[in-house]
């Protein structure tokens, strides 16, 4: 391993005032890598000599990264487990995310960085829906540069969002709202017992109240709206005579022609963007 050109990336990382910390593969080998891991060149020079066997950097996520590093938070989008459907349902029905720096991973996957917003907010897997983690306090995502364990690949900036091409954006208010909303559930009133399972609406109920299933319906075909339910054109097959019928109070939606399908609004968003709609 050239241990001197992943040294030089993660140089180039730390120039960008991020905290940097040296990885084998995926993993920090140093002890209290959080509370050591630093954007000094000096400092990332000490910890890499500690580490000859290093594959690659991690860049330290979360409030307090390392010594004096910038605080970040990133969103991993994993494509083998729905990362990237999800990702688009949720700027589909939240807002779409802005231009920031975004890291390709030698696996397929993709980091989305943002300043991270202050107060709590964990890091965590399947965060914001299947294939679609966090990385936050305490934790570390792989740089650019670095070596994917699995692939020999390396991490690199994806081609328009490098560091030099644009700012790490702040995380959107709407965005943030959702987060907290998702990762970090209201105190309640109810009495402390040991364990208190999260009680509020997941994820599913907060993408629907996102997403009424009339503004659905009314981008995808011309709908004739009554007292209790819609009709239109069905969108998705050869239709003649309005077969498609919308129930915004039960939120579900059918097809009564040919595709003879239905569902609700999250069924309808997946077969709009199958076939081209949205
Ligand atoms: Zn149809």
């Amino acid at each position: 391993m050239d241990i001197d050109n992943i040294l030089l990336h993660a140089l180039a990382a730390a120039a960008h005032g991020w905290a940097v910390a040296p990885a084998i593969g995926k993993h920090p080998p140093l002890d209290r890598w959080q509370e050591r891991g630093t954007a000094d060149p000096e400092g990332v020079r000490a910890l890499f000599n500690e580490v000859p066997r290093a594959t690659g950097y991690g860049v330290l996520t979360g409030a307090k990264p390392g010594v004096d590093g910038k605080p970040l938070f990133v969103i991993d989008v994993d494509p083998r487990h729905g990362g990237d459907d999800t990702l688009a349902a949720l700027e589909d029905s939240i807002s779409a995310l802005p231009d920031t720096v975004r890291v390709l991973t030698g696996g397929g996957g993709l980091h989305v960085y943002f300043e991270h917003p202050g107060g709590r907010i964990p890091g965590k897997a399947d965060a914001l829906g299947s294939g679609v983690d966090t990385r936050s306090d305490a934790q570390q995502v792989i740089g650019s540069g670095s070596i994917h364990p699995d692939t020999g690949r390396r991490y690199e900036f994806e081609a328009g969002y490098e560091p030099k091409s644009v700012d790490v954006a702040p995380l959107p208010e709407a965005w943030l709202t959702f987060i907290r909303a998702t990762l970090v559930p209201a105190p309640t009133a109810a009495p402390k017992t040991a364990h208190t399972a999260y009680t509020g609406p997941s994820l599913v109920d907060r993408i629907k109240a996102a997403l009424p299933i009339e503004v659905m319906a009314d981008r995808i075909t011309v709908m004739a709206w009554g007292s209790s339910r819609g009709s239109g054109l069905c969108p998705f097959h050869n239709d003649t005579s309005p077969s498609f019928v919308v129930w915004p109070g039960e939120g579900k939606w059918k097809c009564f022609g040919a595709c003879d399908d239905s569902g609700d609004v999250i069924d309808l968003w997946r077969l709009a963007k199958a076939q081209g709609a949205i």
